[in-house]
Parts: C-alpha cells; structure tokens; sequence
C-alpha cells in the first residue's frame, strides 16, 4: 500500500522523467570553465536551465527535441558589458536630441535588440540612455513583446554638470536650463547621493557615472576627471544601500584612480590607464571593460571630414586609436577584464568583431570568450545564473560555424541561440 506521499512522488518523478527536454548535440563544447573544448557533447535543457551535460550524443525518450549542432562548436550565450541600447551613430546623431521623441528611440531600439540576440549575445549591460528608454526596453523583453537579450540597464547616466553625460551640453544657452538629477547631473555628495536614489526611483539594476570627460560628448576635454573622489565614492557607498554595482566611465589616469579607490565595480574604456592605475585595479580586483570596438571605430569615422563635430574630432582621432594598446597592457599585466563593446559608437550586432581585436592584441581565444560568458557573469554579479554552460544554470546558449579557438572571426556566424531555454535562431541546416 503506497502512502499518498509516496504516489505523490513518485507522480512527480514520473512527470519530471517524462517531460519534454531539448537536447543539443554539440560537436565540440566551450563550457565557460575549462580551457579546452569538448568533442561529441550532450546538452540536456529542461524548462529554462540546463539539466545536464553528458558525453556523447544522446537522444532521451522519445518526447524529447534533438537539436543537431553537430558540425557547430557551442558557447554559453555572450555577454556585452557595454552597449546602448537605444541609439546608433551617424552622421546625424548629435540632432537626434532635437528631432526625435523618446518613441523613436523605443522604436529603433526594438530593431537593434533583435539584432543584437541573433548575433548571439544573450546578456547585454546597457551603459546609459537620457530618457528612460533603456528601462522599457528591459521591461518588454522580459514581458516577451520584444525580441532582444537579457538587459542589465544603468538608466540615466549619473553626470558632472557639463560632464561627458550632461545631456544639454553645447545647446544654446536659453535651451541648455540646468539639468538636475533628475536627468542625472549631480555636483556635490548630496546630489550624488540623490541621483543614485533617483535611478533606483526609476527602475536602474545598476549605476553608470561618467568620471572624466568622453569622446563624444560635444564638450572640449575628453579626460579630465569630473568629479571628485569623495563625490564618487557616495555614489558606491549609495549604490550599495540598493544592491547595485557602479560602472565608471574613465579615459585619463587622475579619474580611474579616484574611481578605483572609491570603489567602483568596473573601468570602461580606461584609455590613459598607466601602470598605477593598473596595479590599483588589480589592489582593488577592479574589472576593466576595454571598448576596443568603439575606439577603432571613432578613430576609423574621424577619418571622415565633417563627421564629428569639430569639438569632437580631435578627441576622436588621439583618444580612439589607443584603447586596443591599453587593453594589450592591462591583460598582460592581469587586470580583471570583461568583454564590452560601446555598441551604439558602432553598428548594435557587429559586436563579435571586439573578440577579434581582443585577440589581435594578444589574448587567446578561449579568454575572449571567458571574458564574455562567466567573467561577464561574474562582473554582473550572476556568476550563479549565467556564463557557462553548467547544470542548474539558465540556458543562454549560442553555437558557431567553425572552431573560434582555431580562427576567432568565427565568432561572426552565429548559426543557433538559445536564450532561458527558448531557441530564437537556428540556421544550422542551411
Ligand atoms: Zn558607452
């Protein structure tokens, strides 16, 4: 006689047994964790995560979905640390903030995310938009309206007044006003501490603060630090109150340190990085998203007359072309780094071209794809979650064409990607 507790059981069993699960026949296997790939690899996907992984090809029971990766080599999903959703570069781009409402945004954002999914990255950290955008768009990907990675997003940048994120900078005077925290300008501890809140208040996960000037801000010094260390280091202390994690926009070496020694969780661009601002990241374990994308790709438009504004170009052509030697540097040297892109400077979906200049500048291949799958994960904080291909962990899995271990420019066929155990490409037939 079986107690209702054990029939209950075993009718959980026998449901769990019998549900369906995909299964990916993977050629060879980049796991996240080990550094060499596996061959003939079974990935067992049941719901939203990933059940198991077991040698050889297997086929389950009968209900169950095969999917043949066969002749791909299969990654955890990619992870861009840093990407703006919502806009793109052009020519055009600095009178976009007169002639387009923040639904021209929602909607050309809607493009770039599918975009962005179908060349296999499942996780992006969106770096900052002006109007809130960036929120929605996460909110509609993860109600399933939109097509588009997991969004991570910091909101409204958190800025200097005339900072690189000072949204009215060169306006006219009469049109420039005086931004507050609501759109993210803050000038004293106080309204630091506010402007967190204020990005907490409107739905962030995490906070961006831009802490020397930019490139492409249309302002004159694209390094000077812009905030002092006191300012920023309320931005971490805040920050945490909330649980969120602070990216520091930061090219030259006065504001990386201040960033550092406040405690920020990453460095992007870091483009002026000297060997004490490396050695105080590795002191402080301090992750360095390099951007190398985006500084080839300013320096490539600056050759164009006339496409920046003349505020921009000289910034443009100095600053642009030396990322790519300060990654090579800072990954020599060890410094924690974690693949972004500045998708947004470029075109959203070319992201994959960053593994290749990772690569050309020194880095092996399987450490440019760590660095974007489990050290992604790891800078999110959702090393738990995501980043490699592990049982118990959300299926965010792509595959590839060819092997990116023998040659990286494979990163850019994408023939399968799956996202929390959903299939939205597989073009591995054709
Ligand atoms: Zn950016």
């Amino acid at each position: 006689m079986k107690s209702p507790l054990l029939t209950a059981l075993l009718t959980l069993g026998i449901s769990i047994t019998y549900a369906q699960s995909t299964i990916l026949h993977c050629g060879a296997l980049i796991d996240g964790i080990s550094n060499t790939a596996r061959k003939k690899v079974s990935v067992i996907i049941s719901g939203n995560k990933i059940s198991e992984i077991k040698d050889g090809f297997v086929n389950g029971s009968p209900q169950d979905q095969i999917i043949d990766l066969s002749r791909q080599t299969v990654t955890p999903g990619w992870m861009d640390m840093h990407v703006h959703m919502v806009s793109e570069m052009s020519k055009s781009s600095y009178a976009d903030e007169f002639t387009k409402n923040p639904a021209d945004y929602a909607f050309q954002s809607v493009g770039y995310a599918e975009r962005t999914l179908m060349a296999g990255f499942t996780t992006v950290r969106d770096l900052g938009s002006t109007d809130g955008v960036n929120i929605s768009l996460r909110n509609a990907i993860n109600k399933g309206l939109v097509k588009g990675p997991r969004v991570f997003t910091a909101g409204t940048p958190i800025s200097a007044t005339g900072g690189h994120g000072d949204p009215t900078n060169s306006f006219r005077k009469d049109l420039m006003g005086d931004p507050g925290t609501k759109q993210g300008v803050a000038n004293s501890v106080d309204e630091c501490r506010k402007a967190v809140r204020q990005a907490y208040k409107y739905g962030s996960d995490l906070i961006k603060v831009t802490a020397t000037g930019g490139v492409l801000s249309p302002a004159k010094d694209g390094s000077a630090p812009q905030f002092t260390e006191e300012e920023l280091k309320t931005i971490v202390e805040t920050a945490k109150d909330y649980g969120f994690r602070v990216a520091a926009h930061a090219h030259g070496t006065e504001g990386i340190k201040r960033a550092i020694r406040a405690g920020v969780t990453s460095i992007e661009h870091g483009t002026y990085m000297d060997d004490q601002c490396i050695s105080l990241a590795k002191k402080y374990g301090t992750w360095y998203v390099p951007t190398i994308t985006a500084g080839r790709s300013v320096a490539d438009s600056a050759r164009i007359p006339g496409f920046f504004p003349a505020i921009v170009q000289p910034k443009a052509e100095t600053i642009g072309p030396k990322i790519q030697g300060t990654f090579a540097r800072a990954y020599k040297a060890g410094v924690r780094i974690a693949f972004g892109t500045d998708a947004s400077v470029y075109a959203h979906g070319k992201n994959w071209i960053e593994f290749t200049y990772m690569v050309e500048a020194g880095m092996p291949p399987m450490e440019a794809i760590k660095s974007a799958t489990i050290h992604a994960a790891d800078l999110l904080g959702m090393k738990d979650k995501l980043g490699s291909i592990t049982a118990g962990k959300l299926a965010d899995i792509v595959a590839v064409d060819g092997d990116p271990l023998q040659d990286i420019q494979v990163t850019s066929k994408v023939s399968f990607v799956m996202k929390d155990g959903v299939v939205y490409k597989n073009v591995t037939g054709k």
